[in-house]
């Protein structure tokens, strides 16, 4: 049963205070309409200076928090660097692993975010693996292959044991903060061809992996991706900034795909 998923990365913005004021203006609404059945899983990642207040101002509701970005190392001589259990000490359940900036900003190979994955799986933390192709792959007819290889290579150190716990993202770099969303027919087609990928290396525990879609997605646009079934819930960068706009989010995806049972009535 794949429950859909909405993710908010706010990226580096707000601060502590900032943060507990977005908890504050959604903690009232969330601690009572998603305990109702039907109700996505929320997460939010906020930078990491506010994981701990965040995830303590959000401990009595539904919402989880995730980080950003993960070391592939697990302690020692690497300044600047968190490991994936301090996420856990941060109160984390989830954290991303190559998103487009990381990759293309801070030079981030298919190789490191594979090791990324693992380490947020050794830490028992859940990874978001974004995989996306560039506006010129695109136009050169290679997303799919592009994104083949970004999805074999950030699973390639997953077991089929464990794939069940990670999310993949498609987010097409192009798409990203750019207000030019996917058409949700193409981001159906790439979608269904990283899940063959993943059936070709997980057999049927590819079916159990929820695949987002992100890039530009707004209270507006969510619905056309969520009324396909392949399409799990999205990743959203600059509308999750706005608590009622992310809300919105929320409550689209909640009416067009109620979740078979909330994330909030147990298992
Ligand atoms: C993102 O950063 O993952 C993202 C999808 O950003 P935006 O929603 O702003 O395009």
């Amino acid at each position: 049963m794949r429950i859909p998923l909405v993710a908010g990365n706010w990226k580096m913005n707000k601060t502590i205070g900032e943060a507990l004021t977005f908890s504050s203006g959604l903690s009232a609404f969330l601690k009572e309409e998603t305990r109702k059945p039907g109700w996505p899983e929320i997460l939010i990642f906020p930078p990491f200076t506010a994981l701990p207040a965040l995830s303590g101002a959000l401990a009595e509701t539904e919402v989880k928090v995730g980080a950003q970005n993960l070391s592939w190392e697990k302690r020692g001589a690497f300044t600047g660097e968190i490991s994936g259990s301090m996420l856990k000490d941060a109160g984390c359940e989830y954290v991303i692993a190559g998103h487009s900036e990381r990759r293309h900003i801070f030079g981030e190979t298919d190789e490191v975010v594979g090791r990324k994955v693992r380490a947020a799986l050794d830490a028992d933390l859940h990874p978001i693996l974004c995989v996306g192709e560039t506006f010129e792959q695109r136009e050169a007819g290679e997303t799919l292959a592009v994104c083949r290889t970004m999805t074999e290579m950030g699973l390639a150190p997953v077991t089929p044991d464990e794939v069940g716990s990670v999310v993949v993202a498609y987010e097409p770099v192009w798409a990203i903060g750019t207000g030019r969303d996917a058409k949700p027919d193409d981001a159906e087609e790439v979608i269904d061809s990283i899940r063959d990928t993943m059936a070709r290396m997980f057999k049927d525990a590819a079916k159990d992996v929820r695949i987002l879609y992100g890039g530009s997605v707004k209270s507006i646009n969510i619905r056309g991706f969520m009324l396909k079934e392949t399409i799990d819930g999205a990743l959203i960068g600059g509308s999750s900034l706005d608590p009622e706009e992310f809300l919105r989010i929320v409550v689209e995806v909640q009416k067009t795909r109620p979740a078979p049972k909330s994330f909030g009535q147990g298992e």
